[in-house]
């Protein structure tokens, strides 16, 4: 079996967050996408301050971590993965593929059932798009998201290590595609085959619903392409495209003790699941 020395755990975390998000803040005043309209003092407190309330929240909500679980999953043979022989590589691929898939498969939930867009929306509320909007969840959605992913590390029985792998890079490339970041166009369509990039990702944040319901992906892009949810381009063009939705677009909403009620404020909204017809 891969052996991991979990003592190094939080150090592999923390590096690549803390590593990824200075690469990414930096890059992003070297070579910005689009001008902001709001910008890093205004959004960044509420932004940075939603992720440490994230962090806590689960933690103290739940027993254990999604490492954890899998780690208790492999002493007792529960999961799909325990039933077949499979080498731990084989094992270690498809169960950051399929973590991968029910992300996507989450997303797409998110936008279409009325109470979770509810929640959702607060990620498409952010009034621009930098690396702190791929780290603004709601708490409650972060705890319906750890759920799930403790329900699919049981029945798969995912290796533990495999876990680790997926969370690292979801955190990275959520961080990475959310950047205002100007990458060339001719690169950027190759990189699309394999990952997410900013300029696809920012088609979700536009505020026409059509193009908000499209590209759900946030690690893997083959999904998208997959289930037809794909869309290459905002129809306005990246620089001038509107980022938000409808609701929620006085400045004063960027604060976080705003940010977590919006979830209980207004009507639902024209956004759920409309993939077709006008904006
Ligand atoms: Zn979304
Ligand atoms: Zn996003």
């Amino acid at each position: 079996m891969l052996h991991v020395s979990w003592v190094y755990e939080p150090y592999i975390r923390l590096g690549v967050f803390g590593s990824v998000f200075l690469a990414m803040a930096i890059w992003e005043l070297a070579g910005p996408r689009r001008r902001q309209t709001f910008g890093r003092h205004i959004r960044w407190p509420s932004n940075l301050g939603i992720v440490a309330l994230d962090a806590l929240l689960v933690r103290l909500v739940f027993p254990t971590t999604a490492v954890g679980l899998a780690l208790v999953a492999d002493a007792r043979g529960w999961g799909l993965f325990h039933l077949i022989a499979l080498s731990t590589w084989i094992a270690v691929i498809a169960s950051v593929v399929l973590l991968d898939l029910a992300i996507y498969l989450q997303h797409v939930l998110f936008h279409a059932v009325p109470v979770l867009w509810r929640l959702h929306r607060m990620h498409h509320a952010d009034l621009a798009f930098d690396v702190t909007t791929g780290l603004r969840f709601h708490p409650i959605e972060i705890l319906l998201s750890m759920l799930l992913k403790l329900s699919v590390v049981v029945a798969l029985g995912t290796p533990a290590v495999a876990v680790l792998i997926f969370e690292v890079l979801l955190n990275a490339t959520s961080m990475f595609n959310h950047g205002n970041v100007r990458i060339a166009d001719k690169l950027d369509l190759i990189l699309r085959w394999v990952v997410v990039t900013p300029d696809m990702h920012r088609v979700h944040h536009s505020i026409q619903s059509t193009e908000t319901n499209s590209n759900f992906g946030f690690n893997l892009p083959w999904w998208d392409r997959l289930f037809g949810t794909y869309r290459p381009q905002p129809s306005a063009g990246q620089e001038a495209m509107t980022i938000g939705i409808e609701q929620f677009r006085d400045p004063r909403e960027l604060r976080l003790d705003r940010m977590l009620v919006q979830p209980f404020l207004g009507s639902v909204g024209n956004y759920l699941g409309r993939r077709t017809g006008g904006a």
